[in-house]
C-alpha cells in the first residue's frame, strides 16, 4: 500500500487545529476498530495507518516538520513508519483521545445513535520535485511544471452525470450511512458502516457521463506554475493547496507538494544562508599583496588581497550570500560568502625558480620565528 499523505488519511485540512484532529482520529478509530471489524485486514491496516497519522499531526514539532519536508522530515531512509507501532502502542493513545469525548462503550462499538454526514470526498496530494541553481535560489523563480493528474471532467463540470442531475441515494436516504446488525464480543450490536450503493455520498447518478464514466475526473496532463521564494534549501517542501489530483464529483481537491532539489555548483558550497568559495592564493600574491577576481551569484568581483595574508584565513563578503528564509516563506536579512585563502606552494621548480626560492631560504623575513609560529597556527587552529 502506497502511503497515503496523514491529513488525507484523517481527511483533515492542512489548517486543521488540534481538536479537529482529534476528533478526526477518533471516527477512524472507531470505524476501523479490530473488534468492529474482527478478521479484516484492511480496518486493521487503516487502523494503524490512522494511528501514525495521529501521532505524528498530535504533536506540534512532529507536524511542522511533516509540514516542511514530508515523510522525508520524519527520519530514516523510508520515512516514519507505523508498522513498527503494536496494537498496545495504539490503544495506549485512547485514554487521551477518548477523554472527555462523551464516548462509552456503546458509542465505541457503534452503539447507532451517533451518525456522521455523507462522505466529503478528497483528491490525493501529488509529489513533485523541482531542481534549482543556487542562482534560481538567490532571486526566487518561477516554474511550470508539467503534471499528469486527475482534473475536473469538463463535459460534466465535474459533476460525473451526463444530465447534470444527481438523485438522493435510496438505500441510505442521503445519509451515507446505513446500520447493521453484526454478532460482537458484547453480543449482538449495531453497527454503522458506508452504505454500499452509494459509496458514502448519500447521492447516486443514473445518467452517467460517457466521458468520465460517472467519476467526475479525468486523467490528463496541467502546466502549473509554481513561484518559488528566494531562500528554499534542498529538502524543503512548499504545499501548493488545491494542484493534486481533483476528487471525484465535486470534492475538495488536493494539495500539490514541492520537493525542491538544489544543484551542485561549480564555485560556490552553500552553507545555510552563507556561501563558501575556495581561492588558492600563488605565493607572491600572499606574500605582496594584490588584487583577486573572484566569482559571486551576481558576477565576478575584485577583491584586494593584503600582503602576507596567511592560509586558513577566511574573508567574509558581506550580503553576498543566500536571502534567508522563514518557515513561512517570508524573507529577513542576506547570508554572507566567506572565502577560504589557501596558498599554493609549488611541487614542480624549474630550475632559475629553484634559484631564486634557495636565495630566499636563509633571508632573515622568510625563515619564521617563535612569535609567527605560535600565532599562525593559533590564527589557523585556535590552539
Ligand atoms: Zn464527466
Ligand atoms: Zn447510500
Amino acid at each position: 500500500m502506497d502511503k497515503r499523505d496523514y491529513y488525507e488519511v484523517l481527511e483533515v485540512p492542512k489548517t486543521a487545529t488540534a481538536e479537529e484532529i482529534k476528533k478526526a482520529y477518533r471516527k477512524k478509530a472507531i470505524q476501523y476498530h479490530p473488534d468492529k471489524n474482527p478478521g479484516d485486514k484492511e480496518a486493521e491496516e487503516k487502523f494503524k495507518e490512522a494511528a501514525e497519522a495521529y501521532e505524528v499531526l498530535s504533536d506540534p514539532q512532529k507536524r511542522a516538520r511533516y509540514d516542511q519536508y514530508g515523510f522525508a522530515g520524519m527520519g530514516g531512509a523510508g520515512g516514519f513508519s507505523g508498522g513498527g507501532m503494536s496494537m498496545e502502542d495504539i490503544f495506549s493513545h485512547f485514554g487521551d483521545i477518548f477523554e472527555g469525548a462523551g464516548f462509552d462503550l456503546g458509542d465505541f462499538f457503534g452503539g447507532g445513535s451517533r451518525s456522521r454526514g455523507p462522505r466529503v470526498r478528497r483528491g490525493s496530494d501529488m509529489r513533485v520535485k523541482v531542481h534549482l541553481t543556487l542562482e534560481e535560489i538567490a532571486t526566487g523563480c518561477e516554474k511550470k511544471i508539467k503534471v499528469r493528474k486527475l482534473v475536473q471532467c469538463k463535459d460534466c463540470n465535474g459533476s460525473g452525470s451526463a444530465d447534470g442531475r444527481t438523485e438522493t441515494c435510496p438505500t441510505c436516504k442521503g445519509s451515507g450511512r446505513v446500520v447493521r446488525q453484526q454478532r460482537g464480543i458484547f453480543g449482538m450490536m449495531q453497527v454503522q458502516s458506508e452504505c454500499d450503493t452509494c459509496g458514502g455520498e448519500g447521492t447516486i447518478i443514473k445518467n452517467k457521463c460517457p466521458k468520465c464514466g460517472g467519476q467526475g475526473v479525468i486523467r490528463d496532463e496541467e502546466i502549473i506554475p509554481i513561484t518559488i521564494p528566494a531562500g528554499v534549501a534542498g529538502g524543503m517542501q512548499l504545499t501548493i493547496p488545491g494542484k493534486g489530483n481533483a476528487a471525484p464529483r465535486g470534492g475538495v481537491p488536493g494539495d500539490l507538494l514541492v520537493l525542491i532539489e538544489e544543484e551542485e555548483h561549480k564555485d560556490f558550497v552553500r552553507q545555510e544562508s552563507d556561501l563558501i568559495y575556495n581561492l588558492l592564493l600563488d605565493m607572491p600574491t600572499a606574500v605582496l599583496g594584490g588584487q583577486v577576481q573572484i566569482p559571486t551569484l551576481t558576477g565576478d568581483v575584485k577583491i584586494t588581497i593584503t600582503p602576507g595574508t596567511q592560509p586558513g584565513k577566511v574573508l567574509r563578503m558581506r550580503g553576498k550570500g543566500l536571502p534567508r528564509i522563514d518557515q513561512y516563506g517570508r524573507n529577513y536579512g542576506v547570508g554572507d560568502l566567506l572565502i577560504n585563502v589557501g596558498v599554493y606552494i609549488p611541487e614542480k621548480l624549474n630550475k632559475d625558480e629553484r634559484k631564486l626560492i634557495e636565495q630566499l631560504q636563509n633571508s632573515p623575513n622568510i625563515v619564521p620565528g617563535a612569535a609567527d609560529k605560535k600565532n599562525f597556527f593559533r590564527n589557523l587552529f585556535g590552539i
